[in-house]
């Protein structure tokens, strides 16, 4: 069995680097000093689907915004597009052609996140709020050119800090969206992209703190949703929440948290459902601080367990076992920009031929399949098989650094549940399996007993 280490942890560590250089226009090093010489402490608000779903959920969020300033900050808040508005944008984008340009994707994927910043800032105006709503392209927000799934390069905090110290204005902002720094057309940040908007925005304008307001009220051990003995944490070091985020808890999007990490943003999970008038600003909130490893006190051997369902399998029959054939077969991929995941080869048989195993996003797996299929002369196999009803579990904590055999308790006790392991990655700080979708629940349910993970 081959065994390749899941890119994030190492990655993260050269895109940590990468993004370092970037410039943000006003980074923290520059203090915020209102008019008077007093520090004015800023704060980013975000606001996900949910939160902003109707009107009323839009009061609500305004009372909270309300809440904050007349708490003395200067206050910039990120909203989401209504629920279900980007799934309803990306649906039509598809009926209209299956095959269509990103950056017209883009164009219309970004609308939803400019009716709720304009919506918010009239309801807050309405409370007696000074606030103006930024597109991304107004402030603007600067990315690549990577249509769908662009990178931020630059944000101009400078004009917000400007508006807070002159106007005392809030400033809502799109989520999700930016402007392709050379071609000035709009982009999108990626599903879930809302996330990273805040973060940057917060890393820009130093902000104090950067709060994630969702339908739960912190980040848990599981899905809550799936797993009710689930329990909330009060802290996660930024290198588990990237592990938990980019192996399926989509509480916050992976580039967000790389992002905190890097500019070191402290990130706070809580709930927007929380009544504004009922936050006794004595006592501490409730919800999860993203933080560094070295701020947590009592560190778990296993801290949470993330699923995910978007995975497909691809097994390549009776391909050559010879050197040279694995780059045959995931080079034509990279090109294809498909990332691969967990790979398994057979031992092989005659000698000869051996099978390979590995896995895709389901969302690549059509391309996937196509890619191999045009490269079949030059890779050289009997068949190709393949499966989108499977899934990827994975078990994820600091602790697995110091502490052996944890793994090796997985999958005795999956197997006491008659779950079959169809491929296996492990790496420093995770270790994930690839399963029968079906049977997912109680797959993440039997480890979340296992590690002792369940609510008291
Ligand atoms: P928003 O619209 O506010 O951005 P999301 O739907 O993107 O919210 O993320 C919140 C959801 O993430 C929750 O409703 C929950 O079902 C899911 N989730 C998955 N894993 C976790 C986890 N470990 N902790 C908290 N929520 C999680
Ligand atoms: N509205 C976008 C999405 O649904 C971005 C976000 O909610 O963060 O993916
Ligand atoms: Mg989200």
């Amino acid at each position: 069995m081959l065994r390749l280490p899941h890119p994030t942890g190492m990655y993260t560590r050269l895109l940590g680097l990468a993004l370092g250089a970037l410039t943000f226009h006003v980074g923290r090093l520059l203090a915020p000093f209102c008019a008077s010489g007093n520090v004015m402490a800023r704060l980013v608000m975000k606001f996900g689907g949910t939160s902003v779903a109707d009107l009323d959920r839009i009061r609500n969020v305004a009372r909270h915004v309300k809440r904050e300033v007349d708490a003395g900050y200067d206050v910039a808040v990120i909203v989401s597009a209504m629920a279900g508005a980007t799934n309803q944008l990306v649906e039509w984008s598809r009926q209209a052609a299956m095959l269509h340009d990103a950056r017209e994707y883009d164009a219309v994927v970004a609308t939803g996140e400019q009716v709720t910043a304009g919506l918010l800032a009239i309801v807050l105006e309405g409370m007696g709020v000074n606030a103006r709503s930024w597109q991304g392209w107004q402030l603007p927000i600067l990315t690549d050119n990577a249509h769908g799934s662009a990178r931020i390069l630059g944000v101009n905090g400078a004009e917000l800090i400007k508006r807070f110290k002159e106007h005392g204005q809030v400033a809502v902002i799109a989520g999700f969206q930016g402007m392709h720094k050379e071609t000035g057309r709009v982009t999108t940040l990626g599903r879930g992209g809302s996330d990273t908007s805040a973060v940057a925005i917060a890393a820009a304008i130093g902000a104090e703190r950067c709060d994630i307001y969702t339908d739960v009220d912190g980040v848990y051990t599981t899905d809550p949703r799936v797993v009710p003995k689930a329990h909330r944490m009060d802290k996660i070091a930024y290198e588990e929440m990237l592990e938990l985020a980019s192996l399926g808890a989509k509480v916050m999007q992976v580039r967000s948290v790389e992002l905190g990490m890097v500019h070191n943003v402290r990130i706070f999970v809580r709930s927007s459902f929380e009544k504004p008038e009922d936050i006794d600003p004595s006592k501490p909130p409730s919800g999860t601080l993203i933080c560094d490893e070295g701020d947590i006190v009592e560190q778990q051997v296993v801290t949470g367990i993330a699923f995910s369902k978007d995975e497909a399998q691809i097994s390549i029959r009776r391909v050559q076992d010879k050197p040279g054939v694995a780059a045959a077969i995931f080079g034509p991929l990279a090109d294809s920009n498909i990332n691969v995941d967990m790979i398994v080869q057979n031992v092989s048989g005659d000698g000869a031929t051996t099978d390979l195993t590995f896995t895709v996003p389901s969302a690549d797996y059509e391309r996937a399949r196509v890619t191999l299929e045009k490269a079949k002369g030059s890779i050289g196999y009997a068949r190709l098989d393949g499966a989108t009803d499977v899934a990827k579990v994975s078990v994820i904590g600091i602790g697995m650094r110091s502490h052996a055999g944890v793994a090796a308790k997985a999958f005795k006790a999956l197997a006491e549940q008659n779950i079959n392991i169809l491929a296996i990655t492990t790496s420093e700080i995770k270790f994930s399996v690839l399963i029968k979708a079906t049977q997912t629940d109680l797959a993440v349910r039997t480890l979340h007993t296992l590690y002792g993970l369940d609510k008291a």
